[in-house]
């Protein structure tokens, strides 16, 4: 067969299969458009998943009459200037949204240019202008209409999924472009429903809250700078998480894309703290000097390549565990309102000066670094050594508070001096710390606590396995005690066998000592201190089979973090023990003093709070 060139129609009919994929190519594409035209409002409407219909109109800057033709033909735009595609700060530049839209439906673009005396529309059916330009009446800005979309390539049109399906795809694009543009205010309808309707905003976290209420009460600010590459956003408690990634957004200079390192980068900042197959919930915009990304290697440029990747790996992960592992009741431990902690410390000292006010920032971020770090190197008797005497013999609180006498009746038994002396260390601790003071026991489970303005309820065994976890963390530090009469324990399959051959070494760093024995037996010979009286068997059964269940490819210290979240769970006290007061006490405060301990290894609270103001509300005081 002879070589012939292309017509354009069929050039244009080819390139829209890449750039036009689904409904919701169309609707992000005409968006991005409406978005680099400066609007200030954006209205979608869709029929039929966006098959029959799509009408996005906009209020922003519109097109010339003179130009309307231009912007049909490829290759043809406005956006890229003298710096070419060095600086690309407009979502688009490629030029190839409109002829590729025009190429596989009917469409009609209807736009008044600011400072126009008219308004003009124009009509395309696959590919072909329909008559003349039209005046027609707009007061403002674009209005564009798609229908019939792949009326000209039908065999696309096989690959469409169901209406739902290609409607939650619009939605979840709206929602990626809207989260970024908080300025603009996006309304989606389908049919005669609302899907979207987004006010304008004035800050991103509102426009977060907008599109996820789970935000609004467990949000945590992030902000890390590095090289001229900055990151901020807002990400949620750990104990806010879901089966899907669909709650993770990622922008790179106001762009939504999706990326592996950045997803590799929040998960692992997580790892600790959600299950491995929970996601967390993420809002996080990395700007990077123009130089240092391309946007331009994606037909639809939803992925960028990174010059320095490594550099963007270490920021993101960085910037969120140093958020995440802030203490509770920390100054910036929570935004819930956007304005954290330290930036009202910092705005009642507005007649600061400038530096004024960036010491006192850095002063307060120097002393949690320091905290954290203090956390780390500390040797382990202080908290492992409170850990082991406090709560690892069974039972002590078999005598406690929560089984005799309540607070009340203490009063009246003890004597005044001493009552009084107490109050006013409860006082003391009911002012100073963030769990405040422990009150009593409920459930044998739960305890519940006072603070100036809030009631806590803390998860006993939730609470102190974070706190023995962490404490394992410091890996050098992990004593070991002889058993007095070794173990012997059976090994069932051949597979477990092998893991204890290949972690044992591990497993005495981590205060085992175990000896193989036979084909299928094995000597534990000591174990991990912290521990206390233990089922020796079961645990080690329970670390051998996780060992077997974990595939190849997680990394050693995935593997080593699995095991000590079991020795952590079979050293932490149960729930059902009983706890006296001192002990409950001593468990808040160690929470305060260790990084993390706001959830358990598994990603539950370790602690809920409710705000006085909130009770009184509930008994109509306020
Ligand atoms: P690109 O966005 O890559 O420049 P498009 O094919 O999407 O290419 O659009 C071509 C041109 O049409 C744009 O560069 C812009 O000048 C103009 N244009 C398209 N949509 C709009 C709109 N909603 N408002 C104003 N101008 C628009
Ligand atoms: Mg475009």
């Amino acid at each position: 067969m002879a070589i012939i060139l292309l017509d354009t129609k069929t050039i244009n009919r080819i390139a829209a299969g890449e750039v036009i994929e689904r409904p919701a190519s169309v609707v992000k594409e005409l968006v991005e458009n409406a978005i680099d035209a400066g609007s200030s409002q954006i209205e979608i409407e869709i029929e039929s998943g966006g098959r029959n219909l799509i009408t996005v109109i906009d209020d922003g800057n519109g097109i010339e009459k003179e130009d309307l033709e231009l912007a049909f033909m490829r290759h043809a735009t406005s956006k890229l200037g003298d710096r070419e595609l060095i600086e690309i700060k407009h979502l688009g530049f490629r030029g190839e949204a409109l002829p590729s839209i025009a190429a596989v439906s009917r469409m009609k673009l209807s736009s008044k240019a600011s400072g126009a005396e008219e308004a003009w529309s124009i009509r395309y059916e696959g590919g072909e202008k329909i008559g003349e330009l039209m005046p027609c009446s707009l007061s403002q800005g674009t209005h564009i209409e798609v229908r019939d979309l792949f009326f000209a390539t039908p065999n696309r049109l096989k690959f469409l999924k169901s209406e739902r399906a290609e409607t939650q795809a619009i939605v979840d694009i709206i929602n990626n472009l809207a989260m970024i543009n908080y300025r603009i205010g996006f309304t989606v309808n389908s049919g005669n429903k609302k899907l979207i309707k987004y006010a304008k905003q004035e800050s991103l976290f509102s426009r977060i809250c907008e599109i996820e209420k789970e935000f609004q009460e467990n949000a945590l600010k992030i902000e890390e700078e590095e090289d001229g590459v900055r990151l901020t956003g807002h990400i949620c408690k750990p104990t806010v998480n879901r089966g899907k990634s669909d709650m993770i957004y990622t922008f790179v200079n106001g762009r939504p894309i999706k990326d592996n390192v950045l997803i590799g980068a929040i998960r692992y900042a997580y790892h600790d703290l959600i299950p491995s197959d929970r996601y967390p919930f993420a809002v996080l915009h990395l700007e990077i000097p123009y130089d240092q990304v391309d946007v331009n290697i994606h037909p639809n440029k939803s992925e960028v390549r990174f010059q320095n990747k490594r550099l963007i790996y270490e920021i993101v992960r960085r910037g969120l565990i140093k958020t995440l592992s802030k203490r509770i009741g920390s100054p910036a431990a929570s935004d819930v309102d956007e304005l954290g902690m330290t930036e009202k410390i910092v705005r009642s000292a507005a007649f600061d000066t400038r530096e004024g006010n960036n010491e006192l920032i850095n002063n307060i971020k120097n002393r949690e670094e320091k905290n954290r770090k203090e956390f780390y190197e500390r040797r382990p008797s202080s908290v492992e050594n409170r850990l082991i005497k406090e709560f690892a013999a069974p039972n002590i609180g078999e005598k406690g508070l929560s089984e005799g006498p309540g607070l009340f009746e203490m009063q009246k038994l003890a004597s005044q001096k001493e009552t009084m002396a107490k109050e006013e260390r409860q006082v003391s601790l009911i002012e100073s710390h963030p769990l405040g003071f422990a009150r009593c026991q409920v459930y044998n489970t739960y305890i519940i606590a006072e603070t100036l303005d809030k009631l806590v309820v803390v998860d006993q065994h939730a609470a102190h396995e974070r706190l023995v976890y962490e404490c394992l963390k410091q890996k050098s530090s992990i004593k070991r005690q002889e058993l007095l009469f070794p173990e012997i324990v059976e090994i069932k399959n051949q597979a477990g066998m092998e893991m204890v051959e290949i972690y044992k070494d591990k497993l005495f760093e981590m205060g085992f000592e175990i000896e193989i024995k036979a084909e299928n037996k094995v000597i534990v010979k000591g174990i991990p201190a912290i521990l206390g009286p233990i089922d020796v068997k079961e645990m080690l059964t329970n670390i051998v089979d996780r060992l077997t269940e974990i595939e190849d490819t997680l990394p050693i210290e995935d593997k080593v973090n699995k095991i000590l979240a079991i020795i952590a769970c079979y050293g932490s006290i149960r729930a059902g023990r009983k706890m006296n007061l001192e002990e409950m006490n001593e468990l808040l405060r160690q929470m305060e003093e260790t990084p993390n301990s706001g959830q358990c290894n598994h990603g539950r609270p370790t602690y809920i709070e409710m705000k006085l103001s909130d009770i009184e509300k509930l008994f109509e005081r306020r």
